[in-house]
């Protein structure tokens, strides 16, 4: 999320939070009115077929991503950051499913927003999340204290998916686009198949904005985090930002060569009627396209001109919030 930040930020502060919220709503309600008018939506609803779990792909507002993870065996289901109440709702009737928990990465309105009209129309979900803002979102008493514990997670987190799904390997906490943001990273319980729900930490071939955190706070979540997990794990972020994100890849790096490969494939799928998802990319692939996984790379210490891999990070973070792309 993106230019609201700045015009909210400076009223925010004085101004009674359900006023904040509600303003917020609206703003990114229009937002995706104007880019896909009535109805539209930015993507088609794709999903991935794993042996023991699936994931559905569900697009919401002008380019986020909410995903359902669903236990082959048993149907029972997480949902992630789910925005759009009535599509999630939906999504879980036509597959007959059974969705039991939410994972929010964090409270931003676009992710967390959701949750109260969720719960109100599917009381007794258990709410994930690791920031106590929810408490301004919720008015819900029950979800407010379930909310409430989750903020000292990852203990809560433990506790609370034991009878979950699949197995939730690590939750990392990456603060930095907002202190309390958390990727929770999946597996079987054979660990073949490994997924890892990023949020606005980070996207494919790019990162989020530093609204709450540093340069070094980024370059943990994703170098020393997100960067050790294996190689096949798929990354499923918070938004729809491929083209944007690799333009200014190729910018940094003009000759790597699968920045120009990786733009090729997704121009073909959001060239596509209706556009096709671009998630998920996988770990491997981050370490060769994204800029802000490649720090320590020589090409990409020349471009921002500095062999400090943070102030490389901070650099790159820098160029990119005022980079645009020339098509
Ligand atoms: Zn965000």
């Amino acid at each position: 999320m993106g230019g609201w930040q700045s015009m909210f930020g400076v009223i925010s502060g004085r101004l009674p939070n359900c006023v904040t919220q509600a303003a917020v709503a609206t703003y990114f309600r229009v937002s995706a009115f104007r880019k896909l008018g009535f109805r539209g939506t930015h993507s088609i609803q794709t999903r991935q077929q794993g042996e023991k779990m699936q994931i559905q792909i569900l697009p919401a507002l002008s380019d986020n991503y909410m995903y359902l993870l669903v236990d082959e065996k048993s149907k029972e289901t997480a949902v992630v950051d789910p925005v759009e109440p009535d599509t999630v709702l939906r999504a879980i009737k036509d597959a007959g499913l059974n969705l039991t928990t939410v994972l929010i990465t964090h409270h931003h309105w676009d992710h967390a927003g959701g949750n109260k009209a969720l719960l109100a129309k599917a009381p007794g979900l258990t709410v994930l999340g690791g920031d106590s803002r929810y408490l301004y979102i919720y008015k819900s008493s029950s979800l407010y204290f379930s909310v409430c514990l989750s903020s000292i997670h990852p203990v809560i987190l433990q506790v609370s998916i034991q009878y979950t799904l699949s197995y939730f390997r690590l939750v990392f906490t990456t603060p930095c686009h907002t202190s309390g943001h958390i990727c929770y990273y999946v597996t079987d319980e054979n660990q073949k198949e490994r997924i890892v729900f990023t949020g606005d930490t980070l996207f494919l071939g790019g990162c989020g904005r530093f609204f709450e955190g540093t340069a070094e706070q980024m370059f943990t979540a994703l170098i020393e985090k997100l960067s050790a997990l294996p190689d096949i794990t798929k990354v499923y972020s918070g938004h729809e930002y491929a083209l944007q994100n690799l333009a200014y890849g190729e910018h940094v790096e003009p000759e790597n060569q699968y920045i120009k490969d990786k733009i090729q494939w997704c121009r073909a799928q959001r060239e596509s009627v209706p556009p096709i998802p671009t998630v998920p990319s996988t770990i491997a692939e981050e370490k060769l396209i994204n800029p802000f996984m490649r720090v320590q790379k020589p090409a990409v210490q020349a471009h921002a001109k500095s062999t400090d891999d943070i102030e490389v990070m901070r650099a790159l973070r820098t160029e990119k919030d005022n980079f645009k792309s020339k098509k």
